[in-house]
């Protein structure tokens, strides 16, 4: 069988998460791996799909509704599962209650009441990690740590949205070390709302570029776009 280039940047993809995963001791199959698709077309996910990948990340919400609609014609009967991980406004939150299975980036309840207000009852609860600000970034959404307990707890208090865990996209770091610390921030913030009573379960952090440092701090779902789909035009 002749390779696709996108179904050997996934094979490889797979061996990193592994390698990493080994490294520190981590069992297999612990870190799921997210193929963020955002700006590739159905072709490109459908190609990623007949090389065994199911859930795909998308961040803006149009693009994101069109394509699911669109794999679920071309590939009638394959079960996908879609995460919107970009930045949400209020005024869009209905498109991504009724096609995704996951939202990522719920930063503030307001968002968070309109997900849950508008799931069709059809479907099962929206699967959502609250987005943090781990290391203060300028340029990233997210809730600041300090502000994290209460929003959980309100958000976990939502009932047609399960909440999983939190995710983050820290500032690329100078080294492999000073990444790890800022994702085990993530961590320990994590563990301290399971300690409160929560049951979360999801710590979404690690891309491309910072995968291992992710993984070797307790990632369990890395999410990768360009070393899969390959680089994206600038956004204009
Ligand atoms: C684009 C994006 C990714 C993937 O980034 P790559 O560097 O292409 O792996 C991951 N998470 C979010 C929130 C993104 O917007």
């Amino acid at each position: 069988m002749i390779m696709t280039t996108i179904a050997a940047q996934l094979q490889h993809t797979q061996q990193r998460l592994q390698q990493a995963s080994h490294a520190v001791g981590r069992p297999e199959g612990s870190v799921r791996l997210l193929a963020v698709s955002k700006t590739f077309g159905p072709d490109a996910v459908a190609e990623a799909v007949q090389a065994g990948q199911r859930a795909f990340g998308e961040n803006y919400v149009q693009e994101g509704v069109d394509k699911i609609v669109a794999l679920r014609q071309q590939l009638p009967g394959v079960v996908l599962e879609w995460h919107c991980i970009g930045p949400l406004q209020t005024n869009k939150t209905r498109p991504v209650a009724e096609h995704f299975d996951w939202v990522q980036s719920v930063d503030r309840l307001k968002v968070a009441q309109r997900l849950s207000d508008q799931r069709p009852a059809h479907l099962p609860p929206l699967q959502v990690c609250i987005q943090v600000n781990v290391d203060g970034g300028p340029t990233k959404s997210g809730v600041a740590p300090a502000e994290l307990p209460e929003l959980a707890r309100a958000v976990a208090a939502l009932p047609r949205l399960k909440l999983r865990g939190l995710m983050c996209i820290p500032e690329p770091a100078p080294s492999f070390e000073a990444a790890c610390a800022v994702f085990k921030s993530a961590v320990g913030l994590l563990e301290a709302l399971n300690a409160e009573g929560l049951a979360l379960d999801t710590l979404s952090m690690g891309m491309s570029d910072d995968l291992e440092a992710a993984v070797a701090s307790g990632s369990t779902l890395v999410r990768v776009g360009r070393a899969i789909f390959g680089g994206r035009p600038p956004k204009g």
